[in-house]
């Protein structure tokens, strides 16, 4: 997608603070970080909304799971407990159209969330 951000991050024409790259996803720290590490895990593919998963991307989404879980190990938070999250549209909170999961540690999060 031309005009999608993220698109322009996994391409390399945004720079961005990366911790994680393979080959279907990178992992990078957030602009405007809501903890003490928000990073987002991001699939290469543009996929606009989890709405728009289809039934290949299944392993996908589980990858960037583990992505965010090895992130959070590598961080030192893992066994203290952190917060992964997908804000799908605007009444969920999502801003940016391209899926993204955020991974946020390194403080105590609260319940219910905003
Ligand atoms: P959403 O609100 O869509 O769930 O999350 C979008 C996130 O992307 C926000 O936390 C926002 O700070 C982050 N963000 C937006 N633009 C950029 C950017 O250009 N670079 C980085 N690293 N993060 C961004
Ligand atoms: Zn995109």
């Amino acid at each position: 997608m031309d005009d999608c951000i993220f698109c322009k991050i996994a391409a390399g024409d945004i720079p961005a603070e990366k911790v994680f790259e393979d080959g279907q996803v990178i992992a990078f720290r957030d602009l405007n970080p809501q903890a003490p590490t928000h990073v987002l895990v991001i699939p290469k593919r543009h996929i606009a909304t989890l709405n728009d998963l289809g039934p290949d991307d299944e392993a996908l989404v589980g990858h960037m799971h583990a992505v965010a879980a090895g992130v959070a190990k590598a961080e030192g938070f893992a066994d203290i407990g952190y917060r992964t999250v997908f804000n799908c549209n605007e009444a969920g909170g999502q801003t940016v159209f391209h899926l993204h999961l955020h991974l946020l540690g390194g403080r105590a999060m609260h319940w219910p969330p905003g």
